[in-house]
């Protein structure tokens, strides 16, 4: 196992890029906060099929945590970071750029994306949007890749990006991979390392719920406002759980449904003590 190698400055970065594209090579962006599990290294796969340079960049970034968030107790794991990435073999560049490089003093230009950036985590977390956009611009201006890869698990996210790269003409392809999961469903993210053994039990209920609404369709229920309660009352048969948002949507402009008629998303975000999960799945309604 050999770890990749590591840059932290900008110029050091444009360097290695440039010469990976003068030797004909495609490069691909996987932007990260670290702590990587597997959910992240399937993405670092998905660009290695493609790309014969995969830059990684782990950055904790400050401006999409709202006051009161957990950027202070962010798990920052570099080192088994580097291991992980280890296994995953060659032609993988890390980028870890300081705090004040990516903010320097005076820094005043925000990214702001329209309506698909308001409901659910935008309403619930005041301004992330504005600093996911605004960092993940950064990072394709700086890193300069073709392809840039995110995950389904943070679909909102993900539609905020295609929405920026279509407005901005920001030219780099947008995919989006399947959310990867532990074997019993619960969606791998770097907040589990929060969880306690009871609590991560608990978090369950995220996939059995959106089960519970893909079960639902499949027996002909339409009606979003009853698969939306019966989701209600499972999560909440857990004393611990506070609901931020169930949704059923449509996938493209996540407005809400009202009836289940083509392919929707079902989406949710519950704490669970101080801990914030969100998870969503397709509910594909069978041909009647
Ligand atoms: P984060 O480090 O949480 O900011 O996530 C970095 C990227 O990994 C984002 O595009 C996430 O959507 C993606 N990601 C996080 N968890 C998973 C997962 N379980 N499966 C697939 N992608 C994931």
């Amino acid at each position: 196992m050999q770890r990749p190698a590591v840059v932290s400055n900008l110029a050091e970065l444009r360097q290695a890029v440039a010469s990976a594209r003068a030797a004909g090579k495609r490069v691909g962006l996987v932007p990260t906060m670290g702590a990587l599990h597997e959910g992240h290294l399937s993405l670092v796969r998905a660009s290695q099929s493609e790309c014969s340079l995969t830059v990684v960049t782990i950055f904790v970034n400050p401006s999409q945590f709202g006051p009161g968030e957990d950027y202070d107790r962010y798990p920052r794991t570099l080192d088994a970071d580097l291991d992980a990435l280890g296994t995953c073999g060659g032609g993988i560049l890390v980028f870890v750029p300081r705090t004040e490089e990516v903010y320097p003093p005076g820094f005043a230009s925000w990214v702001e994306v329209g309506p698909v950036a308001e409901p659910w985590e935008g309403r619930c977390r005041p301004g992330h949007f504005r600093g996911v956009a605004t960092i993940v611009l950064k990072l394709f201006n700086m890193v300069g890749a073709d392809i840039a890869y995110f995950g389904q698990k943070d679909y909102q996210q993900a539609l905020v990006i295609r929405r920026m790269v279509e407005d901005l003409n920001v030219p780099i392809e947008v995919r989006v991979c399947p959310t990867v999961r532990e074997p019993d469903g619960l969606a791998m993210s770097s907040r589990n390392a929060y969880l306690s053994a009871e609590a991560r039990q608990q978090a369950l209920v995220l996939w059995k719920s959106l089960c519970l609404a893909d079960a639902m369709v499949c027996e002909g229920h339409r009606g979003a406002a009853a698969i939306r309660q019966r989701l209600r009352e499972l999560i909440q048969s857990n004393a611990d759980m506070r609901i931020d948002y169930i949704a059923l949507a449509d996938p493209e402009t996540l407005k809400p449904v009202e009836q289940v008629s083509g392919r929707t998303l079902a989406a949710l975000a519950v704490r669970l003590g101080s801990t914030r999960l969100i998870d969503n799945r397709f509910l594909e309604p069978p041909p009647s």
